[in-house]
C-alpha cells in the first residue's frame, strides 16, 4: 500500500465489534477513504492472555506509530485485577479531549427533542479519574481531584477552537465552583481567560447540576459544553440518551499526538455473531476520523449516505418500529444499503456539510513564571480513635510550643475545634491545621512537627503544607 496514505490502526473489539468493524471498513472503503489500516486486538482474549490493561505491550509501538486508532467496543472481564483499557488508553496516548456530539436524527429516531444537536468537549485525563485513590484509616478511603491550569487550558481552549472551527455560537462551562473553590474555580476562571479571547463565541457558565438538569429539559438551548472528566462523563450520557442516540453516537478522543475513535455504546455481547447490531455508532466515529485525518469529502459522502438509508426506512433492529420502517435489515445489509446509498444525499434529514479539517492545532499552553511561594503552615492528618476533639486539641497545643500553632481540627471538613458541635458525627480521621506565627515557616519546623506527634504516639498520615502563592493563601478556608 502507497506509504503516502495516512496509517490507521483498527482494533475490532468484543461482543458485536468485529462485526460493526467489518460493516464500517466496507463502506469506508467503498467511499473511497484513503487509509493505510494495521489491526490489532485489545480487550477479552487480551485480558484473559494475562495483560491487566487489556492491551499487548507490543500493540503500543504499532498504536504510536500510527497516531490513530479506530476501536470497536471492549468487554471488561468481570472480576479483580483488569484495569479500564479506555482509561490506558487514555492516559498513555495522552488523549485530552473526548468531543462527544449528540444529535437527534428526528423524525427517523424518536426523540423528545427534535432540534437538540449538542457537543460535549469533556476533559479526559485529570479529576477524580487520576487513579490516586487511599486507604487512610480503618474508617476512612480517599480519592484525589487533580486539576491543572495547563490541563484547563487545553480542554478549553480546544472547546473553543473546535466551536470557531464548526460554526458553533456559544460554549457553556458545567463547573461546581461553589463547593469545590480551587479546583472547579481554576476550571471556570481559565474557562473566562481564554474565552474572552474568542469575542464571536457567546460563553457561560452553569453549576453543573442545574446545567445537567436544564440540558435534559431544554437541550436546544444549549450548544458546546466543556466540563471536567466526572461531570462530562455524566453529563455526556445524559446527552446521548435524550438525543436518542445511544446506538447511534460516536466519540473522538484526541489528543497532541494521537486521537482513538469510538462508538459510545459497550460490546453488547447478547448480541454477538446474530448480525443484528446497528453499526452506525462505530460509523459515526469513523466519520469523526476521517475529519480528523483530513477527508473531510469522503466523510460527507459517507454521513449522507447513511443519513438517507435512515431516512428511507432502512433500519435495524435496535431503530426498527413497526408502521414506520421499511425494512428490517441486519448489521452487514445495513452497510451494503449505505453503500449503495454513497453519492446520494438525505431529502429530509439535514444533509452534512464538512469543511476541509484535520486536526484542530492548538498551541501549547503557555508555562507562567511561578509565583512566589512561602510555606506558611501545615494540614496535619491523624488517625485517631478517640471520640472528642477536646483532648485531641489540649495534647496537640502542648506538643507545639514555638512558632507552629494549632489553629483548627475538622472532621470530615467539618470544623469540631475550636467552638464544634457536639452533635457533629466523627470518624477516626482528624485534620489538625497548624499555622505560623510570622510568615517565615520553614519546612524542618514541619518536620519537627511531625516527629513530635509521632513519638507522642500520634500516628500521622498525612500531611499537606499551606502556601501562599504571591501572597495569596493556595487552600482552602474552612467555614463555621
Ligand atoms: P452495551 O452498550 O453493550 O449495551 C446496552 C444495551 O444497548 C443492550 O441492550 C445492547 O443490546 C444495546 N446495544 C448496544 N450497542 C448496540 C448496537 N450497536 N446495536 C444494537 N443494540 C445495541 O452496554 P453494557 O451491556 O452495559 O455493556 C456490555 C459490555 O460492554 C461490558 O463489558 C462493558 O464493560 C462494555 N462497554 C465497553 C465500552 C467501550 O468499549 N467503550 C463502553 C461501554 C460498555
Amino acid at each position: 500500500m502507497s506509504p503516502s496514505l495516512p496509517l490507521v490502526t483498527v482494533a475490532p473489539g468484543d461482543g458485536i465489534g468485529p462485526s460493526l468493524m467489518e460493516a464500517t471498513l466496507r463502506i469506508l472503503d467503498a467511499a473511497g477513504a484513503r487509509l493505510d489500516i494495521r489491526t490489532i486486538e485489545l480487550g477479552e482474549a487480551v485480558y484473559r492472555a494475562g495483560h491487566a490493561s487489556g492491551i499487548a505491550p507490543q500493540s503500543w509501538d504499532v498504536l504510536r506509530d500510527s497516531h490513530v486508532l479506530l476501536k470497536g467496543p471492549i468487554t471488561t472481564p468481570q472480576g479483580g485485577g483488569y484495569k479500564s483499557l479506555n482509561v490506558s488508553l487514555r492516559k498513555a496516548l495522552g488523549l485530552y479531549a473526548n468531543v462527544r456530539p449528540c444529535v437527534a436524527y428526528h423524525p427517523v429516531v424518536p426523540t423528545r427533542y427534535p432540534g437538540m444537536d449538542v457537543v460535549i468537549v469533556r476533559e479526559n485525563e485529570e479529576d477524580l479519574y487520576a487513579g490516586i485513590e487511599h486507604r487512610q484509616t480503618d474508617e476512612v478511603v480517599q480519592c484525589l481531584k487533580l486539576i491543572t491550569r495547563p490541563g484547563c487550558e487545553r480542554i478549553v481552549r480546544y472547546a473553543f477552537e473546535y466551536a470557531r472551527r464548526h460554526g458553533r455560537r456559544r460554549v457553556t462551562c458545567f463547573i461546581k465552583d461553589n463547593i469545590m473553590k480551587m479546583t472547579d474555580g481554576l476550571f471556570h476562571r481559565v474557562f473566562e481567560e481564554i474565552g474572552a479571547q474568542y469575542p464571536e463565541l457567546q460563553r457561560d457558565s452553569l453549576i453543573v447540576d442545574i446545567g445537567t438538569a436544564r440540558l435534559a429539559d431544554a437541550p436546544q438551548d444549549f450548544d458546546v459544553i466543556v466540563t471536567p472528566n466526572l461531570y462530562g462523563d455524566i453529563v455526556s450520557d445524559v446527552a446521548a440518551q435524550i438525543a436518542g442516540s445511544v446506538g447511534m453516537a460516536g466519540s473522538a478522543n484526541i489528543g497532541e499526538h494521537c486521537a482513538m475513535f469510538e462508538a459510545i455504546h459497550g460490546s453488547a455481547p447478547q448480541l454477538a455473531g446474530r448480525d443484528v447490531a446497528n453499526p452506525s455508532g462505530l460509523l459515526n466515529a469513523a466519520v469523526l476520523m476521517l475529519l480528523h485525518l483530513g477527508q473531510a469529502e469522503v466523510a460527507q459522502r459517507v454521513h449522507n449516505a447513511w443519513l438517507r438509508t435512515l431516512e428511507e426506512g432502512l433500519h435495524t433492529a435496535d431503530i426498527f418500529r413497526e408502521g414506520h420502517s421499511r425494512q428490517r435489515l441486519g448489521t452487514q445489509a445495513f452497510a451494503q444499503a449505505v453503500v449503495q446509498r454513497l453519492g446520494r444525499e438525505p431529502q429530509i434529514l439535514r444533509p452534512a456539510r464538512f469543511d476541509a479539517q484535520g486536526p484542530l492545532q492548538l498551541p501549547a499552553p503557555a508555562r507562567r513564571a511561578p509565583a512566589r511561594k512561602q510555606l506558611v503552615g501545615v494540614d496535619v492528618f491523624l488517625h485517631w480513635s478517640g471520640s472528642s476533639p477536646e483532648p485531641l486539641a489540649q495534647a496537640l497545643r502542648r506538643l507545639t510550643p514555638g512558632l507552629l500553632g494549632l489553629q483548627l481540627i475538622t472532621n470530615r471538613g467539618v470544623k469540631v475545634w475550636p467552638h464544634g458541635l457536639p452533635q457533629t458525627f466523627c470518624v477516626d480521621h482528624w485534620r489538625c491545621r497548624f499555622k505560623a506565627a510570622n510568615d517565615g515557616l520553614r519546612f524542618d519546623e514541619v518536620l519537627d512537627l511531625q516527629a513530635r506527634l509521632h513519638q507522642a504516639g500520634y500516628e500521622v498520615i498525612k500531611t499537606e503544607n499551606l502556601y501562599h502563592f504571591d501572597g495569596e493563601p493556595g487552600y482552602a478556608g474552612v467555614h463555621g
